[in-house]
């Protein structure tokens, strides 16, 4: 196979036919010509639907599965993972929208995220699902709202932590956030709540993103339990619900090696038996993950659309680009640039016979996707694949950038 060793899981997750990548069964070829053209974002519904279940073997039972739909917020993949998960977390109106069109009962749905407007929290208390407040003032407004209304609504306090989480693609908890409310002021915020009409659930701490390190992950674990077992003890009913966060990476690059997931969760199995299920017994314990359920199951397929040597340099030029899939170009967020993988999908049997740059169609030297790959042979009319495309991709970039048309996305 022309693929990475690091890449060859992937390709053999989804199959191949006839020397062609499959996603849900279907070559890509002859996927592009049912899409109706290139570029389009393909998501494996069976891969999505295998991700939950190695989740519920590798989980303890007690622990429910959140989905966090900004990871992939297309209609039809949040329409499947509601049939799978337990409940599904929202970070806007838009996103509830979606969640409350899936047969989950509103009860089954949070809703997190700063500069929650009046409008949307208004939505959400008449929705009835659980607002994740993220300030003593956003507190104060879901109270009104409450009252406006003649609602009670059901809230959880996002913490801030007190402590940091090492490793993470992104760190939203520990030190100075716009996340959540420092854990030194929830004991006066619920105190504060305790005289109005609201719901108080529980409590909810998502410290940070794309981590890949199971001992981090475990450790962050355990703190985030230790510290709302010292907050519930400031809190006037029992805590109903524990919202501990996630986290948990995917690989992107050559060198990642994907999260021991057992570790996890024999990590997670200890923390109910010894702390949870004695002291928060009330508790329903939530897990919430958006790229581990979506990220490995999409791909972003582009046709070449141009080949030419510059000076010695192979560019093949394709026409998608960083407008629909910003990550791999390596401008969403990352501090070095490396390249996602990405190989030729209609030619994957073949061996991997030259070095190239892969650009995209924007006219900008940063829609870059793939810089110095190792790829087949490939002219104009083939199928570039850029891989770990199913979480961050299409809503994640700046799609009017340069005005070309959105691409299609298919659950396949
Ligand atoms: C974005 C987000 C997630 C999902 O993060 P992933 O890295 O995709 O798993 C989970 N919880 C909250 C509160 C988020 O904002």
């Amino acid at each position: 196979m022309s693929v990475v060793a690091s890449l060859r899981p992937t390709v053999a997750a989804f199959g191949t036919i006839d020397g062609e990548l499959a996603v849900g069964g279907v070559p890509v070829s002859r996927l592009a010509e049912r899409v109706g053209g290139t570029p389009f974002f393909a998501y494996d519904r069976a891969l999505i639907t295998e991700r939950v279940a190695l989740l519920r073997r590798t989980l303890p039972t007690a622990v429910d599965l959140s989905y966090a739909v900004k990871a992939n917020p297309m209609p039809a993949v949040v329409q499947h993972l509601a049939g799978l998960v337990d409940s599904l977390d929202v970070a806007s109106a838009g996103e509830l929208r979606t969640a409350l069109d899936t047969p989950l009962p509103a009860t089954r749905v949070s809703f997190a995220g700063p500069g929650k407007t009046d409008a949307e929290i208004t939505q959400a208390v008449a929705a009835g699902v659980t607002i994740e407040m993220e300030s003593a003032t956003e507190a104060a407004r879901v109270v009104r709202a409450g009252e406006r209304l003649g609602l009670r609504p059901r809230v959880a306090v996002r913490v801030n932590p007190d402590f940091q989480v090492k490793g993470s693609g992104m760190r939203m908890g520990g030190g100075p956030q716009q996340f959540g409310v420092d854990a030194e002021q929830v004991p006066a915020l619920v105190a504060d709540l305790a005289a109005a009409d609201v719901d108080l659930l529980g409590y909810h701490v998502f410290a940070g993103s794309q981590n890949l390190n199971a001992d981090i992950i475990a450790e962050a674990q355990r703190k985030t339990v230790d510290l709302v077992l010292a907050l519930a003890e400031h809190t006037p009913a029992p805590v109903r619900y524990l919202n501990l966060g996630g986290g948990f990476g995917i690989p992107y690059f050559d060198k990642d090696r994907p999260l021991d997931l057992p570790a996890v969760g024999e990590n997670l199995a200890d923390l109910v038996a010894t702390r949870i299920g004695p002291h928060l017994p009330e508790a329903r314990v939530v897990i919430e993950l958006g790229r581990y359920l979506v990220g490995e199951a999409g791909v972003y397929v582009t046709r070449v659309v141009d080949r030419k040597v510059s000076r010695g340099r192979t560019y093949l030029v394709v026409d998608g680009g960083m407008h629909h899939q910003l990550a791999a170009s390596g401008n969403f967020g990352q501090v070095i640039r490396r390249n996602y993988p990405v190989a030729v999908g209609n030619h994957l049997a073949e061996t991997a016979a030259e070095t190239v740059t892969v650009v995209g169609c924007l006219c900008t030297p940063l829609d870059l996707l793939g810089d110095g790959v190792e790829l087949p042979p490939a002219d104009v009319g083939d199928l570039v694949v850029v891989f770990q495309a199913g979480a961050y991709g299409l809503t994640a970039s700046p799609t009017a950038f340069l005005g070309h048309p959105a691409p299609v996305e298919v659950l396949v």
